[in-house]
């Protein structure tokens, strides 16, 4: 099984909000979370699929200029490997599915990714949910673990 990249960039733009990327094929599928993960199960957070970005982007901290698209400070809030089952992630992405387990500093353990079938168009709508197992918390990681992973040991 290969092991791929994930980020989590924490993006204060206007709003608040998380980008998850997950390296698919050469580029890095992404989505915004706008309330960010969470490792409550029974919390299904939105998440809303917007566009590819460069692999390279695995590595971006920073402050996207005042007049720029999504000006605002840039953080990389989690970041690591992750794994998938049989399948291959494209097709589970293709087929608006994705089952990973991800291997991140702060997200840990499985999480499914389910594309909603109603919203079509160019921003997909999905909902990102952590599956029953050991990593399962009810605490707010996005609280209680605010940091950078880049710049602040965690
Ligand atoms: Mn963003």
């Amino acid at each position: 099984m290969k092991n791929l990249v994930f980020v989590i960039h924490k993006h204060k733009s206007k709003n608040l909000h998380y980008d998850f990327r997950l390296e698919i094929g050469d580029v890095l599928k992404s989505w915004a979370l706008p309330k960010g993960p969470s490792l409550n199960p029974k919390e299904k957070r939105l998440a809303i699929e917007v566009e590819d970005h460069p692999l390279t982007y695995i590595h971006f901290e920073g402050e996207i200029a005042p007049g720029h698209y999504g000006a605002g400070e840039v953080i990389i809030w989690d970041r690591g490997k992750y794994t998938f089952g049989k399948t291959p992630v494209l097709k589970q992405y293709e087929t608006g599915k994705i089952e990973i387990e991800l291997k991140g500093k702060k997200l840990k353990g499985l999480f499914n990714l389910i594309k909603l079938e109603k919203w079509g168009g160019k921003t997909p709508k999905w909902l990102l949910i952590k599956k029953y197992d050991k990593y399962i918390s009810y605490d707010e990681i996005i609280d209680t673990m605010p940091f950078s992973v880049k710049s602040v040991m965690v």
